[in-house]
């Protein structure tokens, strides 16, 4: 980055001190994942100076000979790997996309009907903070209290009492695959339509690892930045019929101009996501998720449904005597980062609540395998037991940093002694 360096030392400092951070930690936010070299060039190109208001064809500024085929290619990869009739690529981010949906299908004060928040959904599912909790009468489901499970049957009486506009599925911290046919199935019964956010998941899908929501849903949306691997930015798949008005409220309904450069990232993103090394990526996601899972458990771990079957995992410290902050706290001294959340049916408050969520696909990005999420698992435990102890932090710190070393994550090979 020697422009950067020369221009303005303090910013370039700091990325420098991010690179070194995101290279020495066993990075577990499960949203969280590292991109490839080819999607940060993309994503720091000088498509970053473009105005393309409009779609490919019907543009409202001249100058799209290059800009219409970049975004043309990522629609049409976005197609091949989802199998999505029509796509939209240019939400700037999840919050966004999930936003231009409701533009699209809602007026003001309509019923829709999503995960609460402290149970897993996601802020703009309805959450009264959230501009979809405050523009509209929005209602939401819950887990089952014993098994930490949706209750399809508890769902389906909600929809049908409610009679919501607007069906949806979709979550942040559930670890457990969603039976999309089954919303469906809820949705045409209660006359809804069906949204489903895979922003989380999308990636284990591209992969062939986790159940397709495209076939059964009117709208999926989903963040190109999370398992799938790609730079920050969201991408909306519906069905034809609904392609004209997802257009027009994405743009001019809720955005000017596309970030060019994010959609070049993204085409980058999903070509990558469309190859056989990808399915295996994926494949080891889920696998290093159920070890690490299995690891934790036999560590006296209570995780929300006893375990996970994607990429992630929720961890209910109760038993453990340690709140989730204070836990998320202990493990980023030790060089572990996580974040806290809320358990279902939390007694604690949002901010320091009684779990923490753990998630592997920043690791599996790195090539950690089964055998180092058992080491993991180990130190996770070692370090929620003596959360106090700033010697032992400090030492876990060093001994992550060595493992770390041996797993150069990608886009940051050049920080790794010896190379
Ligand atoms: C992360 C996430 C989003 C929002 O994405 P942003 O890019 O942070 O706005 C939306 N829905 C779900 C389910 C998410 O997990």
């Amino acid at each position: 980055m020697k422009h950067l360096s020369i221009a303005d030392p303090e910013i370039c400092n700091l990325v420098l001190q991010e690179e070194r951070r995101q290279s020495e930690k066993i990075r577990m936010i499960a949203s969280e994942n590292y991109v490839s070299r080819a999607v940060l060039e993309a994503t720091g190109s000088v498509l970053t100076n473009k105005y393309s208001e409009g779609y490919a064809g019907k543009r409202y500024y001249e100058g799209q000979q290059i800009i219409d085929q970049v975004e043309s290619l990522a629609i049409e990869r976005a197609k091949q790997v989802f199998g999505a009739e029509h796509v939209n690529v240019q939400p700037y981010s999840g919050s966004p996309a999930n936003v231009a949906v409701y533009l699209a299908f809602l007026n003001p004060g309509d019923t829709i009907l999503g995960m609460a928040l402290p149970h897993g959904g996601h802020l703009t599912h309805g959450a009264p903070v959230s501009i979809s909790g405050r523009y509209f009468n929005a209602q939401s489901y819950e887990l089952d209290r014993d098994t930490g499970l949706l209750d399809y049957g508890k769902i389906r009486d909600k929809a049908l009492a409610l009679r919501p506009k607007l069906l949806i599925a979709g979550h942040s911290a559930y670890p457990r695959i969603l039976d999309f046919a089954k919303f469906r199935e809820i949705a045409d019964e209660a006359g809804a339509l069906l949204m489903v956010d895979m922003a989380h998941f999308a990636g284990l899908v591209a992969g062939g690892v986790h159940p397709s929501p495209v076939p059964f849903a009117d709208v999926v949306t989903t963040t190109t930045h999370k398992s799938l691997r790609g730079p920050r930015g969201a991408m909306i798949m519906c069905r034809s019929r609904h392609a004209a008005a997802i257009d027009k409220a994405v743009f001019p309904g809720m955005q000017g101009g596309p970030h060019d450069n994010t959609t070049a990232a993204i085409a980058v993103a999903l070509r990558e996501a469309a190859s056989d090394d990808f399915k295996a990526y994926a494949r080891q996601v889920v696998k290093n998720a159920k070890t690490l899972a299995e690891g934790l458990m036999a560590k006296g771990f209570k995780l929300i449904t006893n375990g996970t079957d994607n990429h992630l995992m929720l961890v209910d410290l109760g038993n453990k005597g340690i709140a989730g902050k204070k836990a998320a706290r202990a493990l980023d001294r030790a060089g572990i980062v996580v974040n806290c959340n809320a358990v279902p049916f939390d007694t604690r408050k949002p901010y320091d609540p009684s779990g923490i969520r753990l998630g592997t696909p920043a690791l599996t990005s790195r090539g950690f395998k089964e055998k180092e999420m058992l080491v993991v698992a180990n130190l996770v435990d070692r370090v929620i037991a003596n959360a106090d102890d700033e010697g032992l932090l400090a030492a876990t710190a060093e001994e992550v940093r060595q493992m770390c070393s041996l797993f150069p994550a990608p886009g940051l090979e050049h920080l790794v002694e010896g190379r």
